[in-house]
């Protein structure tokens, strides 16, 4: 599909509604890129922990904005991680930026303005190109407000704590309890939703998808909107239908 063809995906929601899973499988079957705006923000984080900005005051955030500004990011698919993989200065930023810490604090580094904008100014560059499909809290709404389709996934506190104690435990951490984990994501939803700048919004474009049913249904249904949406954008059917969702 030539670039002016193609179209870009947002799929906003909730921590922990599955929004990745179901992002990874429509750009594997559309072949468009994936592009996980969470872990872009997760990365910032893990430096900012490095550089000790959490025990300093606001002169070294101060600081800590222009060090960001400056960083070279890369980014690329990684088959064998199964997931967006980015080099940042040189470095291969994995497994550390899914840590508890990390993810304890990259609330607090979200919510700053000057970081939002630059970490937006990084996004949207990668949409120029389109065919994208793009995971978030803020997509639909600040990133491409223009995006063709956008998907807001949502699921009750409940669903998305067990499924998240369910992830935990087959990677053999069983030690954090259920009440634990959902005290956490509501926490993090909390400062999503209630953040001054770019919080987690469902607007009136975004479709909403329940995470409560299942993945292949969630999927049906995403795939016949998509579809509908790409035919009216270029006027004729797609040919990935036969093409098999990993
Ligand atoms: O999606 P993930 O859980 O990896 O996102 C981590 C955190 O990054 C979120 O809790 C949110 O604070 C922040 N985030 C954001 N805007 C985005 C994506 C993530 O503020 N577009």
């Amino acid at each position: 599909m030539k670039n002016n063809k193609k179209i870009i995906i947002s799929i906003d929601g909730f921590s922990s509604s599955g929004k990745s899973t179901l992002s990874k499988k429509i750009s594997r079957k559309l072949n468009y890129k994936y592009i996980d705006t969470g872990a872009i923000y997760r990365c910032v984080t893990l430096l900012a922990i490095r550089k000790n900005v959490f025990n300093s005051d606001l002169w070294n955030i101060k600081n800590f904005i222009p060090f960001v500004k400056n960083l070279k990011w890369k980014f690329y698919w990684d088959d064998q991680y199964d997931n967006m993989a980015i080099i940042l200065n040189n470095e291969n930023i994995r497994s550390e930026i899914r840590s508890i810490e990390v993810t304890k604090k990259v609330p607090l580094i979200s919510k700053i303005p000057e970081i939002r904008e630059i970490l937006i100014s990084i996004q949207k560059n990668m949409g120029k190109k389109k065919g994208i499909v793009v995971d978030g809290r803020d997509i639909g709404n600040c990133v491409f407000p223009k995006s063709e389709l956008k998907f807001f996934i949502n699921g009750s506190l409940e669903t998305r704590s067990y499924r998240r104690y369910i992830d935990f435990y087959k990677k053999g951490i069983k030690k954090i309890s259920y009440e634990k984990i959902k005290n956490h994501i509501s926490y993090r939803d909390e400062m999503d939703i209630k953040r001054k700048i770019s919080p987690l919004k469902k607007s009136w474009d975004h479709i909403e998808i329940d995470n409560s049913s299942s993945i292949d249904q969630q999927l049906n249904l995403i795939f016949k909107i998509i579809n509908e949406k790409i035919y009216e954008t270029i006027g004729k059917k797609n040919n990935y239908s036969n093409r098999r969702i990993r």
